[in-house]
């Protein structure tokens, strides 16, 4: 696969190997024409990768999927992809993935997996809101029936406008119960996808939580297993990858066609089609200015950042009895979540525990979202100078994070090691994210994200920002996008070959 540098002529050049990247290039490699893919870091993988610390490998970013049980989207997506037997996943605890507690009130709530076990699950838990509960799932099936992207047969039809885009997550669960408890854990998975219940509407975060409601798993070998069954497959197409490579610039634009590129180190390729899977504003930064309306820049560069994540990495002493193990148990220190998870809560935040395992040891990880605004005050330091200030910050509140997983699970208390700790600022420059935002944009209701085709017409944007953040949102824009490249006629070749 390595790069050569006397071949400098591409049908398809994309920018940034991480899920978007490399479900993209695989896509187009398979209609034909050789494929580069550029990434920026070392090695391709962005949030899927891992990296090695104090002989630990840790998951960088993703942790977990859903809808990867027998004939879930996830599943059949990688089975497209000839992928799947690559994978190996493990379940969480069907009748406990998820626990929410909601420390204030000291109120726990068990979230299972499976949409008649979860409904099931919540009837109990909240006896008198049955209607609601019924009312909800009812609700959440009919807009997944009618989001072409969450069945395989119609994955590539890019979803159209239904009622339930046009109000809010918030608005709705008010119109359904008043139970404070029942609507915060029906809330609580914002944390996969960073927009708050006031700012998503009912119909995405529906499409987002319902893989994790059908099943939840992490992988073997972590998000890594993932990146090396991509490459492995690339491997038997006409795919390059150059890491530690970027664009300097655009060159060649007439007729709204971009015909070369120039890179950092100097290097110049010729190309039919550029695919961007980067942050939308990381984007906008490479594009030139006279080529586009000033209304195009200041809308991309308008979209939110979700949080990122403040993770602490931490190993646990074989000799601890673990506690809850198989499932993801997350706190919430009020039973308010849309205010939690909009910027300006200035206490602890919302934090997700969960187990894994790395060459056998226990690991323990848990993850606080946190705004770029929180750490903004450093953004001029880079990975391993960092000011002395935060790194203060950073050791209190590490330690904070410790105590939170010790005052939940008492029993590691004295067995729980530190590995590592990571802000947005690791995260911006880890794994070059925009502000350190773990799932790119906001998710906002009757926004109008940037995907697909733009003014320059070979170029093209899909990634996390596009559809909807997480892997599986992320691989699903990279198909919509790569039809709308390969035409319908080899799409649907490339489909029906699966
Ligand atoms: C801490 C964390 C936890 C998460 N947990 C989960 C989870 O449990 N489940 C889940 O489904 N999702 C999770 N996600 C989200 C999920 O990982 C992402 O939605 C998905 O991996 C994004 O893929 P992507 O290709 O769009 O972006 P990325 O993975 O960020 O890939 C983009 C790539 O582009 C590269 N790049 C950036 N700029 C340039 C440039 N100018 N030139 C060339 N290359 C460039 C980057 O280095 C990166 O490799 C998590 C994310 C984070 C950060």
């Amino acid at each position: 696969m390595g790069f050569n540098y006397m071949q400098k002529k591409y049908r398809n050049v994309i920018i940034g190997a991480g899920a978007g990247g490399l479900a993209m290039a695989l896509f187009l490699a398979k209609a034909g024409g050789k494929t580069l893919l550029i990434e920026k870091a070392a090695v391709p993988g962005g949030a899927l990768g891992s990296f090695n610390h104090k002989g630990y490998r840790l998951d960088a970013g993703f942790h977990f999927a859903g809808a990867l049980q027998d004939g879930g989207i996830f599943d059949e997506i990688l089975k497209m992809f000839n992928i799947r037997n690559q994978i190996n996943p493990i379940f969480l605890d069907s009748d406990a993935a998820n626990k929410f507690n909601f420390t204030n009130s000291s109120k726990t709530v068990n979230f299972p997996y499976g949409l008649e076990r979860l409904k099931t699950s919540l009837d109990a838990q909240f006896p008198g809101e049955t209607q609601a509960i019924h009312r909800y799932f009812a609700d959440i099936n009919s807009i997944v029936e009618r989001t072409p992207t969450l069945h395989i047969k119609t994955l590539h039809i890019v979803p159209d406008m239904i009622p339930e885009d046009s109000i809010t997550f918030k608005d709705y669960l008010n119109s359904i119960t008043d139970s404070i408890l029942l609507k915060e854990s029906l809330n609580a998975l914002v944390m996969c996808h960073g927009s708050a219940p006031s700012e998503i509407s009912l119909a995405d975060n529906a499409r987002l939580c319902y893989g994790f409601y059908e099943s939840i798993c992490t992988l073997e070998g972590g998000g890594a297993s993932l990146v090396n069954a991509f490459l492995l497959e690339l491997k038997k197409y006409d795919v390059d990858i150059i890491c530690s490579e970027e664009i300097a610039k655009l060159a060649d634009i007439k007729d709204k066609r971009v015909g070369r590129i120039i890179l950092k180190s100097g290097a110049e390729i010729e190309l039919e089609s550029l695919i961007f899977t980067i942050n939308p504003k990381s984007v906008v930064d490479i594009l030139p200015e006279r080529s586009f309306p000033p209304a195009f820049f200041s809308r991309v560069n308008n979209f939110e950042d979700t949080p990122g994540f403040f993770t602490v990495f931490a190993t646990l002493d074989d000799s601890a009895p673990l506690q809850d193990a198989e499932s993801i148990t997350s706190l919430y220190p009020i039973d308010d979540i849309d205010r939690l998870s909009l910027p300006g809560w200035e206490k602890p935040g919302a934090l997700a525990i969960m187990h894994s395992k790395s060459d056998k040891k226990n690991i323990v990880t848990a993850f606080e979202p946190l705004y770029w605004s929180t750490v903004s005050k450093w953004k001029d330091s880079s990975l391993g100078n960092r000011p002395e200030g935060y790194i203060k910050w950073k050791t209190k509140k590490t330690d904070e994070i410790l105590n939170r997983i010790t005052d939940q699970f008492p029993s590691y208390r004295g067995k729980l090691h530190l590995i590592a700790a990571a802000t947005p600022l690791t995260y911006r420059d880890y794994l070059y994210h925009h502000n350190g935002a773990a799932y790119g944009i906001k998710q906002k209701i009757n926004q109008f994200n940037l995907i697909g085709q733009l003014r320059i017409r070979n170029i093209f944007v899909a990634g996390q920002s596009a559809i909807l953040p997480g892997v599986l949102g992320t691989i699903m824009a990279s198909i919509l996008v790569a039809k709308s490249i390969v035409g319908p006629d080899k799409f649907e070749k490339i489909i029906k070959t699966h």
